[in-house]
């Protein structure tokens, strides 16, 4: 058994963030993660690019620079968490899932396999990317089916087909055609949504498509996957196509467990579920139970919160749990700098 005064779940930018205000706070906090630090930007597609720009995405006052002044790959920014729980000596207890977690009047109770803790406040800050969206096909599960991109060469001269139309499933299109692959690509929708896809990935997407590199088949849905091939079913009649198909990249999504919150009995609301929270503090209906990072939007359909409107998070947390303002220099001030969308 372990104690403290404040347990923190998810070692993400934000809940590494948190984790070196509330030290330099004096605060006894101790932090776990299901996996390492960064987990979640682990399965990224290699060599991947944030569309934030450096400045943004940067934490605890440590400035993030790339070799060639672009955006960050995601394997920058991994050496860069790394570097950041280096210089601040952050005791991050990794591979430790958090599986249960109960309170009662004198606070929390949060099991691992590993060890049971106990403490006054429970922070999560354990984002909103658990589990792919799955489509509930026959073939699904097939060796050849996958709901993550990891990196093109295994798709060069395969017939590969795509499904999505946001970012994962459009970058992934051109890197795969660009690398030799001979993609198909399968969208629900007629046309890609400019506001949420990368704004220099469309233009590039629809000259392939155009130039036939990338064939298109809009307003469909796969409702079958076999060994070598597909079947799309329009998402406007009963009209059905076969396809060959070496591979399938079912790139459709994301979503939120719901595990935690339902455990500790939090409230949540809307489409998404996301945990009703007092907004000074980032409270939730829980006393003591806080919630920060983009695990506050709950599962996103349309995204909007990402690390750099979700830094205020750490100010608001830090203070309602000590008393103390985190000093500006450890907190990225980008939200209010560009002034973005309230969080
Ligand atoms: C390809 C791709 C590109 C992206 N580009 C951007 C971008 O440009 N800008 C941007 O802001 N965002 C981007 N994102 C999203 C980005 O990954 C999130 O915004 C960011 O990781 C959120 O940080 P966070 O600290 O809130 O949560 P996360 O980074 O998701 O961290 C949550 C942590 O909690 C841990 N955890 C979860 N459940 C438990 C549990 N039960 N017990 C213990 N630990 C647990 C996880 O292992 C994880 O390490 C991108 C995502 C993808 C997939």
């Amino acid at each position: 058994m372990t104690e403290a005064e404040v347990i923190l779940v998810g070692a993400g930018p934000i809940g590494l963030e948190l984790a070196v205000c509330l030290k330099h706070a004096g605060s006894d906090y101790v932090q776990l993660d299901a996996g390492q630090v960064g987990q979640t930007i682990t399965w990224y597609p290699r060599q991947t690019r944030f569309f934030s720009g450096p400045d943004r995405i940067a934490i605890a006052g440590v400035p993030l620079n790339t070799v060639n002044q672009e955006k960050a790959t995601g394997e920058e920014y991994l050496a860069y968490l790394r570097g950041v729980v280096q210089q601040f000596d952050l005791k991050v207890r990794t591979y430790e899932k958090v599986t249960r977690a109960t309170h009662g009047v004198d606070g929390f109770e949060v099991q691992t396999p590993k060890d049971t803790y106990r403490g006054r406040h429970l922070v999560l800050a354990i984002g909103d990317m658990h589990a792919p969206r799955r489509l509930a096909i026959p073939g699904e599960d097939l060796p050849h089916v996958s709901h993550y991109f990891d990196e093109p060469h295994r798709y060069f001269q395969k017939r590969l087909l795509i499904v999505g139309g946001k970012n994962s499933a459009v970058e992934a299109a051109i890197r795969c055609a660009r690398a030799g692959a001979d993609v198909t690509l399968s969208y629900r929708k007629q046309h890609f949504d400019a506001g949420s896809v990368k704004y220099w990935l469309l233009p590039e997407l629809e000259s392939l498509i155009k130039t036939g590199r990338v064939t298109y088949h809009p307003r469909t849905t796969p409702v079958e996957i076999a060994e070598g091939r597909a079947v799309l079913g329009s998402v406007d009649d009963s009209t059905r196509s076969e396809l060959a198909a070496d591979f399938v990249l079912l790139l459709t999504g994301y979503l939120q467990d719901k595990t935690l919150f339902e455990q500790l009995g939090v409230e949540l609301e809307g489409a998404n579920a996301s945990p009703v929270l007092e907004k000074e503090t980032m409270q939730t209906s829980v006393p003591g139970l806080y919630v920060a990072g983009t695990a506050v939007a709950g599962t996103q359909e349309r995204f909007r919160l990402f690390i750099e409107n979700s830094h205020p998070h750490v100010t608001r947390i830090v203070r309602a749990i000590t008393g103390q303002t985190p000093p500006p220099q450890l907190v990225n001030d980008a939200a209010s700098r560009y002034n973005l969308a309230e969080s």
